[in-house]
Protein backbone atom coordinates (compact mmCIF):
# COMPACT_ATOMS: atom_id res chain seq x y z
CA UNK A 1 0.00 0.00 0.00
CA UNK A 2 1.18 3.73 -0.59
CA UNK A 3 -1.10 5.12 1.72
CA UNK A 4 -3.77 5.62 -0.68
CA UNK A 5 -7.13 4.35 -0.43
CA UNK A 6 -8.72 3.30 -3.54
CA UNK A 7 -12.84 3.90 -3.76
CA UNK A 8 -14.16 0.71 -5.62
CA UNK A 9 -17.36 1.65 -7.99
CA UNK A 10 -18.85 5.29 -8.32
CA UNK A 11 -17.28 7.94 -5.68
CA UNK A 12 -20.07 10.66 -5.01
CA UNK A 13 -18.53 13.71 -7.42
CA UNK A 14 -15.63 10.99 -9.14
CA UNK A 15 -16.41 9.15 -11.72
CA UNK A 16 -15.81 5.31 -11.65
CA UNK A 17 -12.35 3.86 -10.19
CA UNK A 18 -11.19 7.47 -9.12
CA UNK A 19 -9.15 7.41 -6.20
CA UNK A 20 -9.68 9.63 -3.33
CA UNK A 21 -7.21 10.90 -0.60
CA UNK A 22 -7.26 12.52 2.05
CA UNK A 23 -4.69 15.51 0.84
CA UNK A 24 -4.05 16.04 -2.61
CA UNK A 25 -0.40 18.04 -3.81
CA UNK A 26 0.16 19.33 -6.83
CA UNK A 27 3.83 19.68 -7.33
CA UNK A 28 7.31 18.06 -6.39
CA UNK A 29 9.24 21.26 -5.79
CA UNK A 30 10.73 22.56 -2.63
CA UNK A 31 7.10 23.52 -1.15
CA UNK A 32 5.28 19.92 -2.53
CA UNK A 33 8.04 17.62 -1.03
CA UNK A 34 8.29 19.84 2.39
CA UNK A 35 4.65 19.81 2.75
CA UNK A 36 4.61 15.46 2.05
CA UNK A 37 7.00 15.62 4.72
CA UNK A 38 4.61 17.96 7.18
CA UNK A 39 1.68 15.77 6.54
CA UNK A 40 3.66 12.47 7.52
CA UNK A 41 5.04 13.71 10.49
CA UNK A 42 2.28 16.34 11.66
CA UNK A 43 -1.01 14.82 10.48
CA UNK A 44 0.14 11.10 9.43
CA UNK A 45 -3.07 9.76 9.37
CA UNK A 46 -4.10 11.45 6.52
CA UNK A 47 -3.02 9.99 2.88
CA UNK A 48 -1.92 12.11 0.39
CA UNK A 49 -0.67 12.03 -3.01
CA UNK A 50 1.49 14.98 -5.02
CA UNK A 51 0.35 15.00 -8.66
CA UNK A 52 3.53 16.56 -10.52
CA UNK A 53 3.27 17.43 -14.15
CA UNK A 54 7.28 16.81 -14.56
CA UNK A 55 9.02 13.80 -14.98
CA UNK A 56 10.88 14.85 -11.73
CA UNK A 57 11.28 15.83 -8.36
CA UNK A 58 12.81 19.67 -7.71
CA UNK A 59 10.50 22.09 -9.89
CA UNK A 60 12.91 25.26 -10.30
CA UNK A 61 16.08 23.21 -9.37
CA UNK A 62 15.19 20.80 -11.83
CA UNK A 63 13.83 23.13 -14.65
CA UNK A 64 16.71 25.79 -14.81
CA UNK A 65 20.07 24.95 -16.00
CA UNK A 66 21.34 27.85 -17.66
CA UNK A 67 25.57 28.38 -16.52
CA UNK A 68 25.98 29.10 -12.92
CA UNK A 69 22.66 28.13 -11.51
CA UNK A 70 22.36 28.98 -7.94
CA UNK A 71 20.44 30.62 -5.17
CA UNK A 72 19.79 33.97 -4.38
CA UNK A 73 19.52 33.62 -0.92
CA UNK A 74 21.09 31.39 1.86
CA UNK A 75 20.37 27.92 2.27
CA UNK A 76 20.10 27.82 5.76
CA UNK A 77 16.96 29.97 5.01
CA UNK A 78 15.96 28.38 1.53
CA UNK A 79 16.58 24.65 3.02
CA UNK A 80 13.68 22.97 5.49
CA UNK A 81 13.61 23.52 8.67
CA UNK A 82 13.00 19.71 9.60
CA UNK A 83 16.82 18.90 7.48
CA UNK A 84 19.62 20.58 7.50
CA UNK A 85 21.99 22.05 5.18
CA UNK A 86 25.37 20.69 5.72
CA UNK A 87 26.92 21.53 2.35
CA UNK A 88 29.91 24.23 2.88
CA UNK A 89 27.92 26.93 0.36
CA UNK A 90 25.29 28.79 2.04
CA UNK A 91 25.02 30.81 -1.39
CA UNK A 92 24.70 27.56 -3.52
CA UNK A 93 24.53 25.88 -7.09
CA UNK A 94 21.25 24.55 -8.38
CA UNK A 95 22.71 20.89 -8.94
CA UNK A 96 23.10 21.06 -5.00
CA UNK A 97 19.67 22.62 -4.21
CA UNK A 98 18.36 19.75 -6.59
CA UNK A 99 19.99 17.04 -5.03
CA UNK A 100 18.87 18.29 -1.36
CA UNK A 101 15.45 18.04 -2.41
CA UNK A 102 15.72 14.33 -3.93
CA UNK A 103 17.81 13.44 -0.73
CA UNK A 104 14.91 14.79 1.39
CA UNK A 105 11.82 12.99 -0.92
CA UNK A 106 14.08 9.44 -0.87
CA UNK A 107 15.71 9.79 2.93
CA UNK A 108 11.23 10.50 4.07
CA UNK A 109 10.02 7.99 1.81
CA UNK A 110 7.85 10.63 -0.03
CA UNK A 111 9.37 9.20 -3.53
CA UNK A 112 6.51 6.77 -4.19
CA UNK A 113 3.46 9.09 -3.24
CA UNK A 114 4.43 11.23 -6.26
CA UNK A 115 2.64 10.59 -9.55
CA UNK A 116 4.61 11.98 -12.22
CA UNK A 117 3.68 13.91 -15.45
CA UNK A 118 0.42 14.62 -14.22
CA UNK A 119 -0.70 17.67 -14.75
CA UNK A 120 -3.58 19.23 -13.00
CA UNK A 121 -5.83 21.32 -15.15
CA UNK A 122 -9.47 21.18 -12.83
CA UNK A 123 -10.34 21.38 -9.81
CA UNK A 124 -14.36 21.27 -8.39
CA UNK A 125 -15.78 20.96 -5.54
CA UNK A 126 -19.24 19.85 -3.88
CA UNK A 127 -20.29 21.23 -0.62
CA UNK A 128 -22.36 17.95 -0.40
CA UNK A 129 -19.68 15.50 -0.52
CA UNK A 130 -17.41 17.60 1.01
CA UNK A 131 -14.93 16.11 -1.96
CA UNK A 132 -12.82 18.17 -4.64
CA UNK A 133 -12.48 16.17 -8.09
CA UNK A 134 -9.42 17.03 -9.33
CA UNK A 135 -8.82 16.62 -13.09
CA UNK A 136 -5.43 16.06 -14.18
CA UNK A 137 -3.58 15.62 -17.98
CA UNK A 138 -1.05 12.93 -18.36
CA UNK A 139 1.45 14.70 -20.06
CA UNK A 140 2.91 10.58 -21.08
CA UNK A 141 -0.16 9.43 -22.78
CA UNK A 142 -2.18 12.64 -22.90
CA UNK A 143 -5.33 10.97 -21.28
CA UNK A 144 -7.34 12.73 -18.42
CA UNK A 145 -7.66 11.08 -14.85
CA UNK A 146 -9.65 11.82 -12.38
CA UNK A 147 -9.27 12.40 -8.37
CA UNK A 148 -11.01 13.03 -5.90
CA UNK A 149 -9.80 14.58 -2.42
CA UNK A 150 -10.42 15.83 0.76
CA UNK A 151 -7.91 18.98 0.63
CA UNK A 152 -6.09 20.11 -2.24
CA UNK A 153 -2.87 21.96 -1.34
CA UNK A 154 -1.20 23.66 -3.97
CA UNK A 155 2.22 24.14 -4.09
CA UNK A 156 2.74 24.96 -8.28
CA UNK A 157 4.97 27.84 -7.57
CA UNK A 158 4.44 31.15 -9.11
CA UNK A 159 5.24 31.02 -12.82
CA UNK A 160 4.67 29.52 -16.74
CA UNK A 161 6.57 26.79 -16.60
CA UNK A 162 5.40 26.87 -20.77
CA UNK A 163 7.93 29.76 -21.02
CA UNK A 164 9.42 32.96 -19.71
CA UNK A 165 8.51 36.74 -20.18
CA UNK A 166 10.15 37.83 -23.35
CA UNK A 167 9.13 41.63 -24.41
CA UNK A 168 8.11 41.84 -27.65
CA UNK A 169 11.39 43.33 -29.65
CA UNK A 170 11.16 44.33 -33.26
CA UNK A 171 13.20 42.52 -35.86
CA UNK A 172 13.95 39.80 -33.46
CA UNK A 173 14.14 37.02 -36.64
CA UNK A 174 16.57 39.39 -37.98
CA UNK A 175 19.36 38.19 -35.92
CA UNK A 176 21.72 35.91 -38.01
CA UNK A 177 22.90 34.34 -34.10
CA UNK A 178 21.34 32.81 -31.64
CA UNK A 179 18.68 33.88 -29.41
CA UNK A 180 18.76 31.91 -25.96
CA UNK A 181 15.70 31.88 -23.22
CA UNK A 182 16.95 31.04 -19.83
CA UNK A 183 14.38 29.04 -19.08
CA UNK A 184 15.20 26.60 -22.09
CA UNK A 185 18.77 26.71 -21.58
CA UNK A 186 20.24 24.78 -25.23
CA UNK A 187 22.48 21.80 -23.83
CA UNK A 188 24.84 21.75 -27.12
CA UNK A 189 25.11 26.18 -26.28
CA UNK A 190 29.04 26.23 -27.20
CA UNK A 191 29.43 29.91 -26.06
CA UNK A 192 34.14 29.62 -25.90
CA UNK A 193 35.30 32.74 -27.34
CA UNK A 194 31.89 34.37 -28.69
CA UNK A 195 30.45 37.33 -27.82
CA UNK A 196 27.61 37.11 -25.76
CA UNK A 197 24.53 39.85 -24.65
CA UNK A 198 22.76 39.10 -21.90
CA UNK A 199 19.48 41.12 -21.59
CA UNK A 200 17.83 42.17 -18.30
CA UNK A 201 19.86 42.69 -14.89
CA UNK A 202 18.13 40.74 -12.64
CA UNK A 203 19.13 37.68 -10.39
CA UNK A 204 19.30 35.89 -13.46
CA UNK A 205 21.43 38.29 -15.77
CA UNK A 206 23.76 38.41 -12.28
CA UNK A 207 24.35 34.96 -12.69
CA UNK A 208 24.25 34.38 -16.27
CA UNK A 209 27.18 36.94 -16.81
CA UNK A 210 29.87 35.90 -14.61
CA UNK A 211 28.97 32.11 -15.06
CA UNK A 212 29.55 32.46 -19.14
CA UNK A 213 32.05 35.40 -18.70
CA UNK A 214 34.88 33.03 -18.19
CA UNK A 215 34.58 31.06 -21.29
CA UNK A 216 33.17 33.69 -23.75
CA UNK A 217 35.19 35.81 -25.57
CA UNK A 218 33.27 39.07 -23.71
CA UNK A 219 29.85 39.24 -21.77
CA UNK A 220 27.39 42.26 -21.91
CA UNK A 221 25.04 43.29 -19.30
CA UNK A 222 22.72 44.95 -21.29
CA UNK A 223 20.04 46.28 -18.80
CA UNK A 224 17.46 49.31 -19.66
CA UNK A 225 17.39 50.15 -15.55
CA UNK A 226 19.79 49.31 -13.23
CA UNK A 227 19.38 46.78 -10.22
CA UNK A 228 20.39 47.33 -6.65
CA UNK A 229 23.46 44.67 -6.15
CA UNK A 230 25.17 43.45 -3.64
CA UNK A 231 27.97 40.82 -2.96
CA UNK A 232 27.85 38.45 0.18
CA UNK A 233 30.49 35.85 0.55
CA UNK A 234 29.15 32.52 -0.74
CA UNK A 235 30.48 30.68 2.57
CA UNK A 236 29.11 32.00 6.06
CA UNK A 237 31.95 32.00 8.69
CA UNK A 238 29.89 31.73 11.41
CA UNK A 239 27.93 28.75 10.24
CA UNK A 240 31.33 26.76 9.84
CA UNK A 241 32.26 27.73 13.37
CA UNK A 242 28.94 26.75 14.81
CA UNK A 243 29.13 23.74 13.05
CA UNK A 244 32.70 22.82 14.06
CA UNK A 245 30.95 23.29 18.01
CA UNK A 246 27.26 22.48 17.84
CA UNK A 247 25.31 18.99 16.71
CA UNK A 248 24.26 19.92 12.84
CA UNK A 249 20.45 20.34 13.66
CA UNK A 250 21.47 22.91 16.70
CA UNK A 251 24.12 25.05 14.78
CA UNK A 252 21.49 25.20 11.64
CA UNK A 253 18.92 26.47 13.80
CA UNK A 254 21.07 29.29 14.91
CA UNK A 255 21.92 30.04 11.71
CA UNK A 256 18.57 29.73 10.36
CA UNK A 257 17.27 32.57 12.88
CA UNK A 258 20.74 34.60 12.68
CA UNK A 259 20.09 34.92 9.06
CA UNK A 260 16.34 35.68 9.01
CA UNK A 261 16.87 38.37 11.59
CA UNK A 262 19.85 40.22 9.66
CA UNK A 263 17.52 39.76 6.66
CA UNK A 264 14.58 41.26 8.66
CA UNK A 265 16.43 43.68 10.21
CA UNK A 266 18.16 45.03 6.90
CA UNK A 267 14.70 44.63 5.24
CA UNK A 268 13.28 46.77 7.98
CA UNK A 269 16.08 49.56 7.42
CA UNK A 270 15.73 49.72 3.74
CA UNK A 271 11.95 50.74 4.03
CA UNK A 272 12.41 52.97 7.07
CA UNK A 273 15.41 54.78 5.68
CA UNK A 274 16.23 54.65 2.44
CA UNK A 275 18.57 57.08 1.56
CA UNK A 276 20.58 56.05 3.91
CA UNK A 277 20.64 51.95 2.87
CA UNK A 278 20.89 53.42 -1.17
CA UNK A 279 24.10 55.48 -0.08
CA UNK A 280 25.48 52.78 1.52
CA UNK A 281 24.78 49.98 -1.05
CA UNK A 282 26.00 52.38 -4.06
CA UNK A 283 29.25 53.04 -1.54
CA UNK A 284 29.66 48.94 -1.85
CA UNK A 285 29.73 49.03 -5.47
CA UNK A 286 32.33 51.60 -5.73
CA UNK A 287 34.60 49.87 -3.76
CA UNK A 288 34.33 46.92 -5.94
CA UNK A 289 34.71 48.64 -9.04
CA UNK A 290 36.85 51.61 -8.39
CA UNK A 291 36.49 55.85 -8.55
CA UNK A 292 36.44 55.77 -12.13
CA UNK A 293 33.25 53.32 -12.58
CA UNK A 294 30.66 54.96 -14.01
CA UNK A 295 28.15 53.76 -11.04
CA UNK A 296 25.86 56.38 -11.61
CA UNK A 297 24.77 55.18 -14.88
CA UNK A 298 24.90 51.35 -14.47
CA UNK A 299 24.65 50.24 -10.84
CA UNK A 300 22.17 53.31 -9.44
CA UNK A 301 18.53 52.30 -9.91
CA UNK A 302 15.37 54.14 -9.97
CA UNK A 303 13.60 52.78 -7.11
CA UNK A 304 14.65 52.55 -3.57
CA UNK A 305 16.31 49.44 -1.95
CA UNK A 306 13.66 46.48 -1.52
CA UNK A 307 11.28 48.18 -3.33
CA UNK A 308 12.71 44.81 -5.46
CA UNK A 309 14.14 42.27 -4.89
CA UNK A 310 17.93 42.90 -4.41
CA UNK A 311 20.08 40.99 -6.57
CA UNK A 312 22.73 39.14 -4.49
CA UNK A 313 26.09 38.03 -5.95
CA UNK A 314 28.27 35.62 -4.17
CA UNK A 315 32.58 36.86 -3.83
CA UNK A 316 32.10 39.30 -5.88
CA UNK A 317 31.76 37.64 -8.84
CA UNK A 318 29.95 40.09 -11.16
CA UNK A 319 32.12 42.93 -10.36
CA UNK A 320 35.21 40.77 -10.69
CA UNK A 321 34.38 39.67 -14.40
CA UNK A 322 33.58 43.25 -15.12
CA UNK A 323 37.68 44.18 -13.43
CA UNK A 324 38.89 41.64 -15.59
CA UNK A 325 37.03 43.11 -18.47
CA UNK A 326 35.87 40.05 -19.23
CA UNK A 327 32.23 41.58 -18.91
CA UNK A 328 30.70 45.22 -18.71
CA UNK A 329 27.26 46.44 -18.71
CA UNK A 330 25.23 48.97 -20.75
CA UNK A 331 22.50 51.13 -19.66
CA UNK A 332 20.37 51.55 -22.80
CA UNK A 333 16.81 50.82 -24.28
CA UNK A 334 16.89 48.37 -27.37
CA UNK A 335 15.16 49.98 -30.68
CA UNK A 336 15.47 46.54 -33.00
CA UNK A 337 17.82 43.59 -33.20
CA UNK A 338 19.83 43.55 -36.39
CA UNK A 339 21.79 40.98 -38.29
CA UNK A 340 24.43 41.33 -36.12
CA UNK A 341 22.93 41.93 -32.59
CA UNK A 342 21.17 44.61 -31.35
CA UNK A 343 20.57 49.00 -31.98
CA UNK A 344 20.25 50.75 -29.45
CA UNK A 345 17.57 53.68 -29.15
CA UNK A 346 21.24 55.72 -28.23
CA UNK A 347 22.21 54.98 -31.75
CA UNK A 348 25.11 52.04 -30.60
CA UNK A 349 25.18 49.18 -31.84
CA UNK A 350 25.91 45.82 -29.86
CA UNK A 351 27.36 42.90 -31.97
CA UNK A 352 26.81 39.64 -30.04
CA UNK A 353 27.01 35.53 -31.40
CA UNK A 354 24.80 35.06 -28.86
CA UNK A 355 21.86 36.68 -27.27
CA UNK A 356 20.13 36.01 -24.21
CA UNK A 357 16.89 37.25 -23.12
CA UNK A 358 17.29 37.20 -19.25
CA UNK A 359 13.73 39.47 -18.97
CA UNK A 360 12.04 37.64 -16.40
CA UNK A 361 9.33 34.94 -15.36
CA UNK A 362 5.58 35.09 -15.98
CA UNK A 363 3.73 34.70 -13.31
CA UNK A 364 0.88 32.65 -12.76
CA UNK A 365 -0.97 31.98 -10.12
CA UNK A 366 -2.34 28.09 -9.01
CA UNK A 367 -0.75 26.70 -12.62
CA UNK A 368 -4.07 28.75 -14.27
CA UNK A 369 -6.06 25.53 -12.19
CA UNK A 370 -9.99 26.12 -13.34
CA UNK A 371 -11.40 26.38 -9.89
CA UNK A 372 -15.44 25.30 -9.13
CA UNK A 373 -17.41 25.40 -6.08
CA UNK A 374 -20.63 23.82 -6.52
CA UNK A 375 -20.72 24.21 -10.16
CA UNK A 376 -19.48 28.19 -9.93
CA UNK A 377 -15.89 29.33 -11.71
CA UNK A 378 -13.86 31.14 -8.99
CA UNK A 379 -11.56 33.69 -10.06
CA UNK A 380 -8.75 33.62 -7.87
CA UNK A 381 -8.15 37.11 -8.43
CA UNK A 382 -11.24 38.64 -6.89
CA UNK A 383 -10.60 36.70 -3.65
CA UNK A 384 -8.28 37.85 -0.84
CA UNK A 385 -5.78 35.66 0.74
CA UNK A 386 -5.91 34.14 4.31
CA UNK A 387 -2.59 34.59 6.03
CA UNK A 388 -0.93 33.75 3.00
CA UNK A 389 -1.96 30.17 2.97
CA UNK A 390 -5.52 29.91 1.78
CA UNK A 391 -8.34 32.05 -0.20
CA UNK A 392 -11.49 33.71 0.42
CA UNK A 393 -14.36 31.94 -0.01
CA UNK A 394 -12.99 28.65 -1.86
CA UNK A 395 -13.35 25.50 0.79
CA UNK A 396 -10.43 23.21 1.60
CA UNK A 397 -7.90 24.89 -0.65
CA UNK A 398 -4.44 26.26 0.46
CA UNK A 399 -1.60 27.10 -1.41
CA UNK A 400 2.26 27.77 -0.71
CA UNK A 401 3.79 30.78 -1.42
CA UNK A 402 7.02 32.30 -0.17
CA UNK A 403 8.34 35.28 0.95
CA UNK A 404 9.48 38.67 -1.72
CA UNK A 405 11.67 39.66 0.67
CA UNK A 406 13.60 36.27 2.42
CA UNK A 407 13.63 32.81 1.25
CA UNK A 408 10.97 31.00 -0.24
CA UNK A 409 10.74 28.27 2.06
CA UNK A 410 10.80 29.74 5.39
CA UNK A 411 6.84 30.89 4.74
CA UNK A 412 6.54 27.06 2.63
CA UNK A 413 7.47 25.45 6.04
CA UNK A 414 5.49 27.46 7.96
CA UNK A 415 2.18 27.39 5.28
CA UNK A 416 2.26 23.06 5.60
CA UNK A 417 2.66 23.19 9.36
CA UNK A 418 -0.30 25.03 9.35
CA UNK A 419 -2.14 23.11 6.98
CA UNK A 420 -1.33 20.03 9.46
CA UNK A 421 -3.19 22.02 12.28
CA UNK A 422 -6.11 22.86 10.13
CA UNK A 423 -6.50 19.19 9.24
CA UNK A 424 -5.94 18.14 13.20
CA UNK A 425 -8.28 20.56 14.15
CA UNK A 426 -11.19 19.34 11.48
CA UNK A 427 -10.53 15.61 12.74
CA UNK A 428 -11.01 16.53 16.04
CA UNK A 429 -13.66 18.49 15.82
CA UNK A 430 -15.21 15.90 13.47
CA UNK A 431 -15.22 18.95 10.95
CA UNK A 432 -15.25 17.96 6.69
CA UNK A 433 -15.17 21.76 5.60
CA UNK A 434 -12.76 24.75 6.42
CA UNK A 435 -13.67 28.01 4.40
CA UNK A 436 -11.88 31.85 5.02
CA UNK A 437 -15.13 34.23 5.44
CA UNK A 438 -14.63 37.14 3.65
CA UNK A 439 -15.02 40.27 5.51
CA UNK A 440 -16.39 43.39 3.02
CA UNK A 441 -15.41 45.73 5.61
CA UNK A 442 -11.81 44.73 5.03
CA UNK A 443 -9.97 46.94 2.84
CA UNK A 444 -8.25 45.61 -0.28
CA UNK A 445 -4.34 45.75 -0.88
CA UNK A 446 -2.25 44.52 -3.52
CA UNK A 447 -1.16 41.11 -3.13
CA UNK A 448 2.29 42.10 -3.44
CA UNK A 449 4.11 45.91 -2.37
CA UNK A 450 7.04 45.44 -4.58
CA UNK A 451 7.55 47.08 -8.09
CA UNK A 452 9.41 44.74 -10.41
CA UNK A 453 8.10 43.82 -13.45
CA UNK A 454 6.81 40.87 -13.41
CA UNK A 455 4.48 41.73 -10.15
CA UNK A 456 3.32 44.83 -12.55
CA UNK A 457 2.12 42.48 -15.45
CA UNK A 458 0.70 40.46 -13.16
CA UNK A 459 -1.56 42.53 -11.07
CA UNK A 460 -4.49 41.54 -12.70
CA UNK A 461 -4.01 37.77 -11.96
CA UNK A 462 -2.68 37.88 -8.50
CA UNK A 463 -4.93 37.83 -5.47
CA UNK A 464 -5.84 40.61 -2.84
CA UNK A 465 -4.70 40.57 0.17
CA UNK A 466 -6.61 42.95 2.86
CA UNK A 467 -5.48 45.62 5.07
CA UNK A 468 -5.53 43.51 8.50
CA UNK A 469 -5.62 40.62 10.23
CA UNK A 470 -5.83 37.63 9.21
CA UNK A 471 -5.50 38.75 5.84
CA UNK A 472 -2.44 41.22 5.70
CA UNK A 473 0.30 39.49 4.63
CA UNK A 474 3.23 40.59 6.98
CA UNK A 475 6.40 39.25 4.56
CA UNK A 476 7.58 38.44 7.87
CA UNK A 477 9.11 35.24 9.62
CA UNK A 478 8.67 36.45 12.78
CA UNK A 479 5.19 37.60 12.69
CA UNK A 480 3.95 34.68 10.20
CA UNK A 481 5.44 32.69 12.64
CA UNK A 482 3.41 33.92 15.74
CA UNK A 483 0.46 33.48 13.88
CA UNK A 484 0.35 29.92 12.06
CA UNK A 485 2.29 28.46 14.56
CA UNK A 486 1.19 29.23 17.78
CA UNK A 487 -2.04 31.12 17.01
CA UNK A 488 -5.03 29.86 17.37
CA UNK A 489 -6.68 27.88 14.30
CA UNK A 490 -10.46 28.66 15.32
CA UNK A 491 -10.10 32.40 14.65
CA UNK A 492 -13.51 33.21 13.77
CA UNK A 493 -12.55 34.04 10.21
CA UNK A 494 -11.91 30.41 9.15
CA UNK A 495 -15.39 28.82 9.23
CA UNK A 496 -15.32 24.85 9.76
CA UNK A 497 -18.04 23.06 9.28
CA UNK A 498 -19.69 19.49 8.26
CA UNK A 499 -21.00 18.32 4.53
CA UNK A 500 -24.52 18.67 3.43
CA UNK A 501 -24.70 22.62 3.41
CA UNK A 502 -23.03 23.06 6.97
CA UNK A 503 -20.20 25.01 5.42
CA UNK A 504 -20.78 28.37 7.39
CA UNK A 505 -21.26 26.83 10.63
CA UNK A 506 -18.83 27.93 12.67
CA UNK A 507 -16.59 24.67 14.75
CA UNK A 508 -18.26 25.42 18.07
CA UNK A 509 -21.94 24.79 16.69
CA UNK A 510 -20.75 22.18 14.21
CA UNK A 511 -19.02 20.22 17.17
C1 LIG B 1 16.20 30.77 -11.28
C2 LIG B 1 15.51 30.90 -9.96
C3 LIG B 1 16.24 31.06 -8.80
C4 LIG B 1 15.57 31.18 -7.57
N1 LIG B 1 16.31 31.36 -6.45
C5 LIG B 1 15.68 31.51 -5.27
C6 LIG B 1 16.41 31.72 -4.06
O1 LIG B 1 17.62 31.77 -4.04
N2 LIG B 1 15.72 31.86 -2.91
C7 LIG B 1 14.36 31.82 -2.88
O2 LIG B 1 13.79 31.95 -1.81
N3 LIG B 1 13.66 31.61 -4.00
C8 LIG B 1 14.26 31.47 -5.18
N4 LIG B 1 13.53 31.26 -6.31
C9 LIG B 1 12.09 31.10 -6.22
C10 LIG B 1 11.84 29.57 -6.25
O3 LIG B 1 10.99 29.25 -7.26
C11 LIG B 1 11.48 29.04 -4.88
O4 LIG B 1 12.53 29.23 -4.01
C12 LIG B 1 11.14 27.57 -4.80
O5 LIG B 1 12.00 26.77 -5.56
C13 LIG B 1 9.73 27.38 -5.19
O6 LIG B 1 9.39 26.06 -4.87
P1 LIG B 1 7.94 25.53 -5.17
O7 LIG B 1 7.97 24.07 -4.92
O8 LIG B 1 6.95 26.32 -4.44
O9 LIG B 1 7.71 25.86 -6.71
P2 LIG B 1 8.49 25.28 -8.02
O10 LIG B 1 9.90 25.09 -7.73
O11 LIG B 1 8.11 26.21 -9.09
O12 LIG B 1 7.82 23.88 -8.20
C14 LIG B 1 6.48 23.76 -8.62
C15 LIG B 1 6.26 22.35 -9.11
O13 LIG B 1 4.89 22.22 -9.43
C16 LIG B 1 4.74 21.58 -10.67
N5 LIG B 1 3.48 22.03 -11.25
C17 LIG B 1 3.15 23.29 -11.63
N6 LIG B 1 1.89 23.30 -12.11
C18 LIG B 1 1.42 22.04 -12.02
C19 LIG B 1 0.19 21.43 -12.36
N7 LIG B 1 -0.81 22.14 -12.88
N8 LIG B 1 0.04 20.10 -12.17
C20 LIG B 1 1.05 19.37 -11.64
N9 LIG B 1 2.26 19.89 -11.30
C21 LIG B 1 2.43 21.22 -11.48
C22 LIG B 1 5.95 22.03 -11.46
O14 LIG B 1 6.22 21.14 -12.52
C23 LIG B 1 7.02 22.04 -10.38
O15 LIG B 1 7.66 20.81 -10.26
C24 LIG B 1 14.16 31.14 -7.54
C25 LIG B 1 13.44 31.00 -8.72
C26 LIG B 1 14.09 30.89 -9.92
C27 LIG B 1 13.27 30.73 -11.18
Amino acid sequence: MDGTSRIEGATETGGRGSELFDVLLVGAGISGIGAAWYLQSQAPSRSYLILESREGIGGTWDLFRYPGIRSDSDMYTLGFAFKPWLAAKAIADGPSILDYVRETAREHDIDRHIRFSHHVTSASWSSKAALWTVEAERRDSGETVRFTCRWLHMCSGYYDYAGGYVPEFQDMDRFEGRIVHPQFWPEDLDYRGKSVVVIGSGATAVTLVPAMAGDAGHVVMLQRSPTYIVSRPSEDSIAHWLRRRLPPMLAYRLVRWKNVLLQQWFFHLARTRPEKVKTKLLELVREELGPNYDVETHFTPRYNPWQQRLCLVPDSDLFEAIRQGKASVVTGEIERFTEKGLKLTSGAELDADIIVSATGLKLQVLSDVAFTVDGERRNISRSMTYKGMMFSDIPNVSYSFGYTNASWTLKADLTAGYLCRILNHMEAKGCEIAQPHRDPDVEEMPFVDFTSGYFERARDILPKQGATKPWRLHQNYALDMASLKYGTVDDGTLAFGRRAGTARHRVTEAA
